[in-house]
């Protein structure tokens, strides 16, 4: 009997609404800087969801603000003080990249508590699976260190969380965020308990990201670098994600699973040279549901990373939505 009571909480998981998480203090972050990260990005991204009736549809999660204790699982005690420093002081470049105003220490906060409020969500069965509409991103930030638009890893900080606060002991991070996500990389080095995967544009920004790099001791396998050349597009990348990423995370048979969803690696966008459309992010979205629909009860949560054309930005969340809702698009 036990095996049919397992089946029928299946069932109602994925009868459950995909979660949707932003708030509008996400705009605040540079409001008047001109910059490829800005709140633009996110303001227009709301706006197209609403106007097509997309919001609806989503159950809306509210971001907050987490305990200091959850981002020190990542970052250095240190580093969390200077940014909270350097934005009560008015503000600085924290790196040639990065500015930061008064605001961004604790948009940034808000930022890592919104992924932290979706691992809630899906966690406690309020939601199926869920989306991050938030920013600043994260990818790129280190233990110590602000990099790429980045300033709290996000994501690295929800792993950590769904670790220690609900007992997830193996993280699946896809990260197909252009750009290599040198910050997450860096932080689970060593760990065989997060197993990160990244396609991403290369050689390119941040210069990591090579095949080679696969982690170190413990860790030595958990990471893996798929990289592609420039020019690549929607045949490339859901050929890697079928028959490369799909077969190697089974293996891994993770208990949660987070996408870096960045959008800049589609056609339009002004950051890069890959060509993936619309359809190829949504194909993506779809082996990794079936993916965490197999391993671990369709434990998903994504999260924005990058993404510098807001018209294309968008129109691929929006068929990435879909996907998350297992829905057919229009
Ligand atoms: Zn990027």
């Amino acid at each position: 009997m036990q095996g049919n009571k397992k089946k029928e909480n299946k069932k109602n998981r994925k009868s459950l609404p995909t979660g949707f998480i932003y708030h509008s203090d996400y705009l605040k972050h540079n409001a008047e800087q001109i910059h490829p990260e800005n709140k633009e990005r996110l303001s227009k991204l709301v706006e197209h969801l609403e106007k097509n009736g997309f919001l609806s549809k989503l159950k809306k999660v509210e971001p907050y603000i987490p305990s200091i204790k959850w981002l020190e699982k990542v970052h250095t005690p240190e580093y969390v003080r200077k940014i909270e420093e350097v934005c009560r002081n008015g503000g600085a470049m924290l790196d040639p990249d990065t500015p930061v105003g008064p605001e961004s220490y604790q948009i940034a906060l808000l930022a890592v508590g919104g992924v932290m409020a979706a691992v809630d969500a899906v966690m406690n069965k309020e939601v199926k699976n869920a989306f991050c509409a938030l920013r600043p991103p994260g990818h790129h930030a280190e233990k110590d260190k602000a990099m790429g638009f980045c300033i709290f890893n996000n994501v690295a900080v929800a792993s950590r969380y769904v670790q220690n606060k609900y007992r997830m002991k193996k993280v699946l991070i896809i990260d197909w965020d252009v750009h290599h996500g040198n910050g997450t990389q860096n932080i689970f080095w060593t760990d065989p308990s997060v197993f990160y995967v990244s396609v991403h544009q290369f050689p390119f920004y941040p210069g990591s990201g090579s095949e080679n790099e696969v982690g170190e001791g413990e860790g030595n396998g958990f990471t893996f670098n798929l990289p592609m050349f420039a020019g690549s597009g929607d045949v490339e990348y859901v050929e890697a994600f079928e028959n490369i990423i799909y077969p190697s995370a089974v293996k891994f048979d993770p208990d949660f699973v987070f996408i870096s969803a960045g959008f800049d690696a589609h056609e339009n966008d002004p950051l890069a040279q890959i060509n993936l459309t619309e359809e190829g992010y949504k194909r993506m979205t779809e082996v990794v549901t079936r993916l965490a629909d197999r391993c671990c009860d369709n434990r998903l949560v994504s999260v924005l990373e990058g993404g510098y054309n807001s018209h294309s930005l968008a129109f691929s969340v929006e068929e990435h939505l879909l996907a998350l809702m297992n829905q057919k698009s229009k």
